[in-house]
């Protein structure tokens, strides 16, 4: 077991980890980042086989290197884990795998914490919890786990031949359940998919990628919501080359949309009647996207080519007009849940006093209210790109400007004391 100081420790090595390992390399600020699996293992082992990045490569990565695929491609899970492991290992971030910080407590009567880890104690100055926007999978309680059903998140799902014969229900339209779905029904299943409220831009519009035109358009920098104003989760999908997430596409395929998943009893599930409210509001998402993407080639006079054949959306499908508010899972052959509902945070092993009373960070920016805690990484931490490889980067260059600065503080601190005693 060994003991010993530094200035910072950053606790995750996904990309926030290794963002901020660059930015503080490049101050030359002394930091260990600590992982407790693999460099970037939520992208190797929480994600399903076929997943590639919602973003094409030129988009979906750090300033500094470039993904070894086509610009407009859409990189595999792996191709991105081995770009962030790489990207580490060209700057030497000093991060150490298969160790994990297990607590991290203020020190009584001086600066810095003690930090509990694996693989011994570490005395830091400033800790910086990178350790993911999307922690702990949620399976709400709804089904009993004696229902017979076999029931899993999103997270664990690999791919089809993983799941019981027979039918599965995906709980959950964003990215996920919609990209798990069509893959289920592409391997011959008989899918439900229970559809929230949610986004759905153009996969591209005008020869742009959805991703160009949240950039151009300011939507990336999109301010953080107010407290208590509702997440709208977005559907985007780069399989298959990419293609907008339709609904209307995917009840053609054969899966039967359903509106919110609701209670359970006595083997039949309820299903809000608010499924043709949320497909509307999602497509008057798509359309005032194209809206305003038609209106930006106008201003700006860039010459890209018309696509009215955009605007035109196909009628309901029936299982839309007529939906389905209660169904028997037994009767529609369902097997398999797979609740693709999103994730909790768990810093249960981070003593500070900075979370709210659902324990999550309280912060402005990532800094916390604890002096010399930092959070990285989180969900529209400055705006909404802050969670992805991107917009995580610029996040890490704030903070660690912000650590810059109290380190001064620190530093006059520590000459003044010097000055005053003679030493
Ligand atoms: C299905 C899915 C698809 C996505 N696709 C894209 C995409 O295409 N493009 C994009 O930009 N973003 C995408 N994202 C969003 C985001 O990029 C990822 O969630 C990414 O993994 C977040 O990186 P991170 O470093 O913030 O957190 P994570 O990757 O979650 O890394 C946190 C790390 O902290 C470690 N850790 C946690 N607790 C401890 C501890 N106590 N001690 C030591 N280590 C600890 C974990 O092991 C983990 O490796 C996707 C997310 C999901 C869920």
């Amino acid at each position: 077991m060994s003991s010993e100081h530094t200035e910072v420790l950053v606790v995750g090595g996904g990309q926030a980890g290794i963002a901020m390992s660059e930015h503080l390399t490049r101050g030359g600020v002394p930091h260990i980042v600590v992982e407790r699996d693999r460099v970037a293992e939520r992208w190797r082992s929480w994600r399903w086989d076929s997943l590639v990045a919602n973003g094409p490569a030129w988009h979906d990565r750090f300033p500094g290197m470039e993904f070894d695929i086509h610009p407009d491609a859409f990189a595999g899970k792996e191709q991105v884990a081995d770009y962030l492991a790489e990207y580490a290992r060209r700057f030497g971030a000093p991060i150490r795998t298969g160790v994990e910080v297990t607590s991290v407590r203020r020190n009584d009567g001086r600066p810095g914490f003690q930090v509990e880890t694996s693989d011994g104690t570490i005395e830091a100055r400033f800790v910086v919890a990178a350790t993911g926007p999307f922690q702990t999978p949620i399976i709400p309680a709804v089904v009993p786990e004696d229902a017979g059903i076999h029931q899993l998140h999103s997270s664990a799902y690999h791919r089809p031949d993983q799941l019981p014969e027979g039918g599965v229900l995906v709980v959950g339209a964003g990215s996920s359940g919609v990209q798990i779905a069509d893959e289920l029904r592409a391997c011959g299943r008989t899918v439900f998919l229970a559809v929230g409220p949610h986004d759905r831009p153009p996969r591209s519009y005008r020869d742009r990628d959805f991703c160009y035109w949240l950039g151009v358009l300011g939507k990336w920098d999109a301010a953080t919501p107010a407290a208590g104003a509702e997440h709208v989760t977005i559907a985007v999908s780069g399989a298959n080359g990419g293609r907008t997430v339709d609904f209307r596409r995917l009840a053609e395929d054969g899966i039967t949309l359903l509106g919110r998943a609701g209670a359970y009893a006595d083997g039949t599930m309820a299903f809000a009647p608010d499924l043709a409210a949320n497909i509307a509001a999602g497509d008057a998402n798509y359309l005032g996207l194209l809206r305003e993407a038609d209106a930006y080639v106008a201003r700006t006079g860039i010459d890209l080519p018309e696509e009215p054949e955009a605007h035109i959306l196909g009628a309901d499908p029936e299982c839309v007009t007529d939906p389905i508010l209660s169904l028997d899972l037994a009767a529609a052959g369902i097997t398999s849940i797979v609740w693709a509902v999103g994730f909790g945070a768990d810093y249960s092993w981070l003593d500070a006093d900075t979370f709210d009373e659902r324990g999550r960070p309280l912060h402005q920016r990532g800094v916390s209210r604890e002096p010399g805690v930092y959070f990285l990484g989180l969900p529209w931490q400055s705006r909404r790109g802050s969670s992805f490889i991107w917009g995580v980067w610029h996040d890490a260059k704030y903070l660690a400007d912000q650590i810059a600065i109290q380190r001064g503080y620190l530093a006059y601190d520590e000459a003044h004391v010097l000055t005053k005693t003679g030493a």
